[in-house]
């Protein structure tokens, strides 16, 4: 390394992007960008943590100039860019599921730390039978499209799923409670979103990171992690991070979460995404 540059900090970033690295209302991220040439030009990595699916990614991750592995579906897998300077993914974990093989997409190894969403739709397909509901690989691109008021290449990659199934729940409550009991015997998990619920295997945003930071401690043992996140489905990443950072939402107030050293941003979302990294980095 040259004299006149300064070390990489020991930072690893985990960041959800709905109301956190993008607004929520408008999706914009330009209050982060200075931040994010700086975490660019230090060469720290920064890590998409989100709820969205690889497809949905693509183009912000070339936009913002990511070159990072990136967490999809609430934490059901991890996409690794084919060729990235990591760890090879433990044995042992992989072991322990014997569903876990590599899938590759787009350039992009898939690691699945939850079910496959194939898996996911053979069990739903069998409860299909006993309750009423309706998921994304019930309905074409037009009728999804309708339902969302998404674009249409917008709900295509939203369909493009490897992790999760979001479906709409058409019965009763009660029956709801069995659905849910039944989806747990089949070691699924339901995550509620807005009009969707997220049938999604064992694992969460959390579970995901955790995962993924093993593999860059292999080579420096030294990194810290810092999560920043705005909502409940973040709990999990913000209580598993050395500094968790809860950016400020102008539409709900602060998730809860138990960790003393839990910074909670005076800006909202980008605008506080922004201030706490300069504050991280020292920057400002
Ligand atoms: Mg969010």
């Amino acid at each position: 390394m040259p004299s006149n540059q300064v070390a990489t900090p020991n930072l690893l970033i985990f960041t959800d992007l709905d109301g956190t690295l993008l607004d929520h209302h408008n999706y914009s991220f330009s209050p982060a960008t200075q931040a994010i040439v700086l975490l660019n030009t230090l060469g720290i990595a920064w890590i998409f943590n989100t709820s969205k699916t690889l497809a949905e990614l693509l183009t912000l991750r070339k936009t913002l100039s990511n070159r990072h592995p990136m967490i999809v579906e609430n934490g059901g897998g991890i996409a690794i860019p084919e060729g990235y300077d990591l760890a090879p993914p433990p044995a042992l974990s992989r072991a322990k599921n014997s569903s876990v093989r590599d899938l590759t997409h787009q350039g992009f190894q898939l690691i699945t730390l939850g079910k496959r969403r194939t898996q996911i739709l053979d069990i739903l397909k069998a409860l299909h039978t006993q309750f009423t509901f309706t998921g994304f690989n019930d309905l074409s691109v037009t009728e999804l499209a309708e339902l969302t008021g998404l674009t249409k290449t917008q709900t295509e990659q939203a369909m493009q799923r490897h992790f999760s199934e979001p479906i709409i729940w058409q019965d009763t409550e009660e029956k709801f409670d069995k659905f849910r009991h039944r989806i747990s015997e089949h070691s699924l998990d339901l995550l509620r979103g807005g009009r969707f619920i997220h049938v999604i295997g064992k694992s969460d945003k959390g579970i995901a990171m955790r995962w993924l930071t093993s593999l860059y401690h292999q080579a420096r043992p030294e990194l810290k992690t810092v999560a920043l996140g705005d909502g409940e489905n973040d709990i999990a990443m913000l209580e598993n991070a050395d500094f968790p950072v809860i950016i400020r939402s102008p539409a709900h107030n602060p998730p809860s979460v138990q960790r003393k050293n839990t910074i909670l941003t005076q800006d909202y979302g980008p605008n506080g995404w922004s201030q706490a990294l300069h504050a991280l980095l020292k920057t400002k």
